[in-house]
């Protein structure tokens, strides 16, 4: 059985990694990578692939910037040529990024198996782009890979066959578990004179939080009051700097003596800074599950999020409505009464091993 493996932005490498790894074990399953090159440089990829021990791409589609309808455009047409190169028996998708919604359609028009790692999430906020990326990518699928049972219960909500969908558990947690020896190296800390469980890290990329100067200064001015009590450790993301050049905020942030301003980090060390951090505040998908899983406090500054289970069982809290006093409430709460929080189902670092097996059984045995 022949694998595509579609990886393209920095979430993805994070989870194709313990999958490619898992169909590696078997003789039978020929697993390839395909990197679309949206995210492409080293920061936001090549460190990954190092750190998570992924073989080079077998093809690179080397899309390059541009709009999201051109890079969808551009991740079709370069995948079209790798499928018919190739025939693969299976295209995997993970996640929610323009390169899975762009692969799962070329796949799909070619009439190749499709397979979505992560399917079912649902933030039901349409103006997100990864929403419709989820929504669309889970209609054209034919195995559909949940994380947890909120995903199931969406799925069956939209009709989707139940024959396809398996709650299989957490790759971004299989990796992480693989990881877990690595990721406390308190070098990490002491480059950046931090101390364990004395700073807030903070990283946020969603358009809706960082595309528009207004709110873009309004979390500034708050991170500036938050600073003031709790040191902050930002890790800004490549989209996060380019706005905060364009809007003129960057020499404020760089200003504020209590918020350390780092560059996108590797997963080994970005890992660190949120394990010895008293809470994290973001926006990212991953980290509100990777600090569910690490017992960390996180809080989302979203309106919604669509993995409800790091709310239900884990340690994050929404926080739509941005202010200092609301995120001493919560840090209060958090650190010293604090939920009881617990490690969802199936979150077991065994998801990718589940996965390889459905895919055996349904793809090879039968
Ligand atoms: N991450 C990282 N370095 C960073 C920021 C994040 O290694 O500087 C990791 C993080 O631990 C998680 C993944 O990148 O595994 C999440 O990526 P991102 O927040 O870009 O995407 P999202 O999860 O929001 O789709």
């Amino acid at each position: 059985m022949k694998i595509l493996n579609v990886v393209g932005a920095r979430p993805n490498f994070v989870k194709i990694a313990p999958l490619h790894r898992a169909f590696l074990r078997y003789p039978d399953m020929h697993s390839r990578i395909v990197h679309t090159g949206q995210h492409h440089d080293f920061a936001m990829s090549g460190i990954f692939f190092e750190q998570l021990c992924i073989p080079p791409p077998d093809h690179f589609l080397g899309v390059g910037l541009g709009s999201v309808t051109t890079q969808t455009a551009e991740i079709m047409r370069a995948f079209e040529t790798v499928i018919r190169e190739e025939t693969p028996d299976l295209v995997i998708v993970v996640g929610d990024v323009t390169s899975t919604l762009a692969c799962a359609l070329a796949a799909v028009q070619m009439r190749i198996p499709l397979a979505h790692v992560e399917a079912g999430l649902r933030s039901r906020d349409r103006t997100m782009p990864e929403e419709m990326n989820r929504i669309l990518t889970d209609a054209m699928a034919d195995e559909l890979f949940v994380t947890e049972a909120a995903g199931m219960e969406n799925l069956l909500r939209e009709s989707v066959d139940p024959a396809r969908i398996h709650l299989v558990g957490n790759v971004m947690i299989d990796s992480l578990r693989m990881m877990r020896e690595r990721i406390d190296d308190p070098a990490i800390l002491a480059q950046w004179e931090i101390t364990a469980g004395q700073y807030l890290l903070v990283t946020l990329h969603r358009p809706a939080n960082v595309d528009h100067a207004c709110g873009l200064r309004n979390i500034l001015a708050v991170l500036s009051v938050v600073s003031k009590r709790w040191p902050v450790v930002f890790v800004v993301h490549p989209r996060t700097h380019s706005r905060l050049m364009e809007f003129g905020l960057i020499q404020e942030l760089e200003c504020m003596r209590s918020v350390t301003m780092l560059p996108p980090q590797g997963y080994i060390q970005f890992l660190t800074l949120v394990r010895h951090a008293a809470a994290v505040l973001t926006d990212s998908g991953g980290v509100q599950e990777e600090t569910t899983f690490l017992k960390i406090p996180c809080i989302t500054l979203r309106n919604s999020t669509e993995r409800p289970v790091t709310i239900a069982c884990g340690t994050n809290y929404l926080l739509p409505d941005f202010n200092a006093q609301k995120v001493w409430n919560i840090l209060e709460f958090a650190l010293h009464k604090g939920k009881e929080a617990s490690i969802p189902p199936l979150w077991d670092g065994l998801a990718a091993d589940r996965i390889a097996n459905i895919l055996r059984e349904k793809y090879i045995n039968s």
